[in-house]
């Protein structure tokens, strides 16, 4: 009876761990769908690249603004050629941002933003960003038939892919209307999960909070609450903007809402309105409404500073567990080890426990390192069998169940073997070891301030500790299942490769090998634990599991998985390689090189352009090119001194290529005084970045120098194109391509 209860417990937690039955939003909503796919592919299509500055750029401010009076809100544009970020840093974009309105009453208002150019010429931006377009005009729709107490204000911002978020800090500089309580902004709301961006830092409380509520009652069944997301931003920074942060930086609760979208098609060509999820978008609409339906009628959310939480999806709902919280339960679990050491200070203390703990952790280390290398070895197979460094990143679902099938077989290999080596019959020789080693992860965790990342081995630690206490095998069974169970939330193979692809960090050779032995180490020493305890050495629970029938099966189910993934393509049409081409031309030393880096060897790659040289086999590659035959810059600067400490320089001209952006930064030894605005400033240097969308650039400066120190232009000139001409081609790899020109020039 105890059996079966711990069973059914045990498998109950297990089975609502893994949050099967979400449901999606279905056959519902045909027409709302359409609405939202026919903006994306108005804008991503029809209009196509729209660059800030560019006639795509203006067309769809036309667009958005005609929705916008369609819909009954008073609408208009809001036109910015300048922006000044900071006094010594200044943004000449000809664009601008369209505004719709919902009026309201004075208590405030609640913005929904997003942005409507596309990062280059050649990138439509279905995803990134005409799918937060279309939901802030669908959204716009159903709240414009409601009513609201706040004003409610639509925000379509330009410029956001250009340099310091223009559009939205100067919509918040000059915004007039009732105080802002909060903004939602959507950048890339186009494909999978919809979740709070882990940009400029992980998703705040308040903010996840705010979309537990939304969804709640929209019950879309998109919604990401991956631990990842809070976690990975706390250890590695991770450089994206977008829009909201302007109002973060006025103290305005802001949130950004993002999706799970695959990195080869960021800012490229490939980032097309056929890739973009009508369901995704809908499910956005839905939680944008609810959000600001929420944040109307219970007025602002509070922002709370508690950033040390850990939102952990369990039963298929998110928990979110503040960092106070899991201070206590690192506590409580201190508490219950030092009373286990108490109670138990004779056995601990004998001298042949000891020695049979050493025993059975040095013949468990081994045996563990065989139990945890399946996975890995069916990688490796695979990589053999498909000649491709990551052949999981296509599929990870799949990839997921073979490696557990693998990992079932290679822990059965160990487990038959420990039966003959079996070095210490004694329980508690493993027991103790294990609490040790997760009861020594969890404090050093703690000791370096992540309560957070403690948690899973506080649990761990926990109910190990009271398995310690528990007379029965199976009760300690069950409680080692629930103390697993928080490791399971962090199971988001997707997840997990969007952070591998979008932080660019390279894992350390043998890190996930190392990563993986040491979270299965404490777990196998309790296994072993287990079949140790009196009732397990006389009943040999799973009698008929350890004949090698049983393993053969098992292997024959590892290799058919194996086999299985092998036979689908690792890179297709549908999910392609990235390859980020660099490419510097240095003026000054008249030097040209390119780098190539990508997440998959770069063996196949031929670049066209240098006779069909070949990359080496390798995820990163630099290679000298000869100096291209190109006029550069291309500009003309004029220097003049008016008389006095004055100087006045022109640059001007019709730089080669359409480049993307001028970034122009002037420096003398001492400060300098510049003319902005009809006002004298007094910096250190100057910058001003131009995105010039294929006019011609004519940009004046006016200087005032206290000094005689050499007056020093650097400029850099940047392309989202193949400049040097290398044409690099590869089957299924997206290149996304950037060049620059650098050079230094003493003005005086
Ligand atoms: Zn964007
Ligand atoms: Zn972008």
């Amino acid at each position: 009876m105890r059996f079966k209860r711990s069973l059914v417990l045990g498998a109950a937690v297990t089975c609502l761990l893994l949050e099967g039955c979400r449901r999606g939003p279905g056959a519902r909503d045909v027409e709302g769908r359409s609405l939202l796919l026919a903006h994306v592919h108005k804008l991503a299509s029809e209009i196509g690249p729209r660059p800030a500055g560019s006639p795509g750029d203006r067309a769809a401010q036309d667009y958005i603004l005609k929705k916008m009076t369609e819909t009954g809100l008073q609408a208009r544009t809001e036109q910015f050629d300048r922006v000044l970020l900071s006094p010594g840093t200044e943004v000449v974009v000809s664009t601008a941002n369209v505004v719709g309105i919902l009026p309201g009453g004075q208590v405030g208002t609640i913005l929904v933003g997003t942005h409507h150019d596309s990062r280059n010429a050649a990138c439509p931006g279905a995803s990134d960003d005409a799918s937060g377009v279309a939901v802030v005009l669908e959204a716009a729709r159903i709240l414009a038939r409601r009513s609201h107490r706040h004003m409610l204000v639509f925000a379509s911002f330009g410029g956001e892919e250009t340099f310091g978020l223009p559009g939205s800090r100067e919509f918040v500089r000059r915004w007039d209307g009732p105080p802002i309580r909060l903004a939602i902004t959507l950048d890339f709301v186009g494909t999978g999960r919809v979740f709070v961006a882990p940009f400029p830092t992980s998703p705040e409380l308040w903010a996840n909070r705010l979309l537990r509520q939304a969804e709640r009652e929209a019950r879309t069944g998109r919604v990401s609450f991956d631990p990842w997301l809070t976690i990975v931003p706390r250890l590695v920074p991770f450089d994206f903007g977008a829009d909201h942060e302007s109002f973060l930086e006025k103290r305005i609760p802001a949130l950004n809402l993002s999706c799970q979208f695959p990195d080869w098609t960021y800012h490229t060509s490939e980032d097309q309105p056929g890739r973009v999820d009508g369901n995704t978008l809908l499910s956005a609409r839905d939680l944008v409404v609810r959000m600001v339906e929420g944040a109307d009628a219970r007025g602002p959310s509070t922002i709370d500073t508690d950033r040390g939480y850990l939102p952990l999806p369990l039963f298929g709902y998110p928990f979110f567990l503040s960092e106070p919280l899991l201070v206590i339960a690192a506590a409580a679990v201190a508490l219950l080890g030092l009373a286990t050491l108490v109670r138990f200070r004779r056995e601990l203390a004998s001298l042949s426990g000891i020695a049979e703990g050493l025993r059975g952790v040095l013949v468990s280390f081994p045996l563990a390192a065989l139990a945890v290398s399946g996975p890995f070895l069916a990688e490796k197979a695979l990589r053999g069998i498909s000649k491709v460094r990551h052949p999981w990143y296509a599929h990870p679902g799949f990839h997921v169940t073979g490696a557990i099938l693998a990992l079932a077989f290679t822990l059965w290999l160990s487990l038959y073997l420990v039966r003959f080596l079996r070095p210490s019959t004694l329980s508690g020789a493993y027991l103790v070891p294990a609490v040790v080693l997760e009861g020594a992860t969890a404090a050093a965790c703690l000791a370096s301030g992540r309560a957070d990342l403690a948690f899973p081995f506080v649990a761990a630690t926990g109910a190990m500790l009271l398995a310690g206490w528990s007379q029965y095998a199976i009760r300690r069974f069950a409680l080692g299942i629930l103390g697993a169970a928080p490791l399971l939330s962090f199971l988001s193979p997707t997840t997990y490769r969007m952070f591998l692809e979008l932080s660019g960090v390279a894992l350390p050779r043998f890190a996930l090998e190392l990563a993986a032995m040491a979270l299965f180490l404490p777990w196998f020493l309790f296994l072993q634990h287990l079949a140790c305890t009196p009732e397990a050495l006389y009943a040999r629970p799973g009698g008929p599991l350890f004949r090698p029938a049983s393993g053969l099966a098992l292997l024959f189910l590892a290799a058919s998985a194996v086999s299985v993934n092998a036979l689908r393509p690792s890179y297709d049409e549908g999910h392609r390689a990235l390859v980020a081409v660099r490419e510097r031309i240095d003026l000054q030393r008249r030097r040209a090189e390119a780098t190539f880096s990508s997440l998959e060897t770069l063996g196949p790659v031929r670049l066209a352009g240098l006779g069909d040289r070949a990359l080496p086999d390798a995820e990163q590659a630099r290679i000298r090119v000869p100096f291209p035959a190109l006029d550069l810059p291309g500009l003309r600067v004029d220097v003049e001194s008016p008389g006095g400490d004055e100087v006045l320089v022109r640059i001007h001209g019709a730089p080669q290529g359409a480049p993307r952006r001028i970034s122009l930064r002037f420096r003398s030894g001492k400060r300098l005084q510049v003319e902005s605005g009809g006002t004298w400033q007094s910096v250190k240097e100057y910058r001003r970045v131009v995105f010039p969308a294929g006019m011609d650039l004519d940009e004046v400066f006016h200087f005032r120098r206290g000094t005689s120190e050499p007056l020093v232009l650097e400029a850099d000139i940047s392309y989202d194109s193949d400049l040097l001409g290398l044409r690099p081609q590869a089957p299924f790899r997206t290149f996304r391509m950037e060049s620059r020109v650098r050079f230094l020039k003493r003005l005086l």
